[in-house]
């Protein structure tokens, strides 16, 4: 069962680490709705935290956005609010925004993982809270039902 619901939550992470973050500048005008989906998603038998699509043209009327960023709530039980942090950059990473967001695509990984997340905080980012470096982000407080 995949429910899906909009989290104000991880848009207040996204737009932070957008406006904040000089790697990720370049999707400031990008229409990006964040999910909270209550899936336990697997792929290759490992346990899928996050995942970015890019909404196909044909299913804008239903959700009227070029991105949609899910993360999978019960997959995420074991992690800090600044891991989650983490997680919503490395899908803010596979945003593939050009001139025009509208004809956007998927950036697979460089390497296993990207390539700017290890030099930037490295091999262990996912283990490690890293947002100090961001002493301004507030993160907030649940939604209430979310954890439901
Ligand atoms: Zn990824």
């Amino acid at each position: 069962m995949d429910t899906r619901t909009i989290s104000e939550k991880y848009a207040k992470i996204g737009n932070y680490l957008i406006d904040n973050v000089p790697e990720l500048s370049h999707l400031a005008g990008a229409e990006i709705i964040y999910l909270s989906s209550t899936a336990k998603k697997k792929s290759h038998r490992k346990r899928v935290l996050g995942q970015c699509e890019k909404v196909a043209e044909k299913n804008k009327w239903a959700i009227p956005c070029d991105f949609t960023v899910t993360l999978f709530e019960p997959n995420l039980m074991a992690l800090s609010d600044e891991q989650i942090v983490m997680v919503i950059f490395h899908e803010l990473l596979h945003v593939g925004a050009g001139d025009d967001i509208e004809q956007g695509h998927i950036i697979p990984h460089d390497l296993e993982d990207f390539k700017l997340m290890i030099d930037k905080f490295g091999p262990h980012w996912s283990e490690w809270g890293q947002v100090s470096m961001w002493p301004e982000l507030t993160i907030p407080a649940a939604e209430q039902g979310a954890s439901d």
